[in-house]
């Protein structure tokens, strides 16, 4: 980087984000970019030491699985290790198109798409879908890619507050009929671990002539039939207009898709920008997600393993007095509410052998820090009894108040 650059960056970076990183460099508590050495599994290496793993998004526990593994071996010797272009040129090949149809028949729509990444499939779809004189409605906790896909678009956005349909409404209400107005919302939200209100979203959009789009990336492989994700779930697929999710989390390997109806898809076949600039999914994800989708298929016991991880790990926590606030799924935030303490709680968990990812200030508000859990469905009983001991230790050396009272559960493993 030149020197002039470099300078008026580093007078410009006064974020809050940048700073609490650098008083966690400060403190020998910086929690990012940590380098692990083996496969994403409930155990990884890290400096050589073996460390739980509590902070992975492979909620199927599918990432290091043999067969995912020789499929995604065996496609690169049948396809090669990259497609060399984009989906709309050189770059489609037969296992995409197999995939496209395989999802949308797991998700219940006519027809798929898919991209390079999730975060790429928010880029293209929500920026390409709606014109100048249409409307974005966001709720205000959705992920980072759904924001930036609104910003890409001529489009007006509002934010309503999170989960309230209420403020939903009184938004939509206002907006003239005769335009766009698409609701774009996480299924299960990714800091919080809550799920959308969707029955009463559809209701409002179908009063107010809304559109709506749904976020399953921590929906699909967790909750609904066979873990087809959020619409699923509450028996209203019908009634989502659009349903995205990621390869990157129950699905085990990397890319996005989208799927609606043929007509939407096609649209977006011809104006989703990340879809057509970008190099198409490299054949060996396809391959290993094509895998973990059969996988996740024929054995339903995974996901019913995943929620007895869930509510284990869960009343674990609850009981040994820790805030957990609304989750109702395998995301399970602890709340710290201390920007310096959430880092502190993160390295020494680390240095006591579990992972877990700090959630700080400007992701959520300085007094909502938080340290998020994510289960996976192959933990067993006795990591997460080791976890749970390990991050009440940890909250009680660092004098880190529990508000919450300490839960009369009976605990069922
Ligand atoms: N949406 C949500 C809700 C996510 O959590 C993520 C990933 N963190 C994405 C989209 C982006 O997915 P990907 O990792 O495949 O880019």
């Amino acid at each position: 980087m030149g020197n002039l650059l470099r300078e008026k960056l580093i007078a410009r970076e006064k974020s809050a984000a940048y700073q609490a990183a650098e008083r966690a460099m400060a403190q020998d508590a910086y929690p990012y970019f940590r380098s692990i050495s083996s496969a994403q599994d409930t155990e990884v290496v890290i400096d050589g030491k073996k460390v739980l793993m509590f902070g992975s998004n492979a909620y199927l526990g599918l990432t290091n699985h043999p067969k995912v593994k020789e499929a995604a071996i065996k496609a690169i010797d049948v396809y090669g290790t990259g497609c060399a272009g984009s989906r709309f040129l050189n770059g489609t090949l037969d296992i995409h198109l197999e995939l496209e149809e395989r999802l949308a028949q797991y998700v219940g729509k006519d027809a798929a798409l898919v991209f390079s990444t999730g975060f790429q499939v928010n880029l293209g779809v929500i920026s390409s879908l709606t014109g100048r004189n249409d409307y974005i409605l966001l709720d205000e906790y959705n992920h980072a890619s759904i924001i930036d896909g609104s910003r890409l678009s001529f489009s007006k956005v509002l934010k309503y507050r999170h989960n309230d349909m209420q403020d939903l409404e009184q938004k939509l209400s206002r907006l003239p009929a005769d335009a766009i107005k698409l609701i774009v919302v996480d299924g299960v939200f990714s800091m919080e671990g809550d799920i959308v209100k969707l029955p009463e979203l559809v209701a409002l959009a179908e009063r107010y002539g809304g559109s709506i789009m749904v976020d399953d990336a921590h929906g699909l492989g967790v909750i609904g039939e066979g873990g087809a994700g959020t619409a699923s779930h509450f028996g209203l697929t019908d009634k989502v207009d659009l349903i995205m999710g990621t390869f990157s989390k129950s699905l085990a390997s990397l890319g996005g898709f989208i799927a609606s109806d043929y007509d939407t898809i096609q649209y977006l076949k011809h104006h989703a920008r990340s879809l057509i600039f970008s190099a198409s999914m490299s054949p060996s994800s396809v391959a290993s997600t094509l895998a973990a989708l059969e996988i996740i298929q024929s054995e339903p016991e995974r996901i019913e393993r995943l929620w007895a991880n869930t509510r284990y790990a869960t009343q674990l926590l609850r009981s040994a007095g820790l805030e957990l606030g609304p989750t109702e799924t395998p995301i399970i935030p602890v709340y710290i509410r201390d920007n310096d303490k959430t880092f502190q709680v993160t390295k020494l968990l680390q240095d006591n052998g579990i992972f877990v990812n700090p959630v700080v200030a400007p992701a959520v508000p300085a007094d909502s820090t938080l340290i998020r859990l994510s289960v996976m469905a192959t933990h067993t009983f006795s990591q997460i009894e080791e976890a749970v001991a390990k991050i009440a230790d940890a909250f009680k050396s660092l004098h880190i108040n529990t508000t919450a009272a300490a839960y009369e559960t009976s605990i069922t493993r």
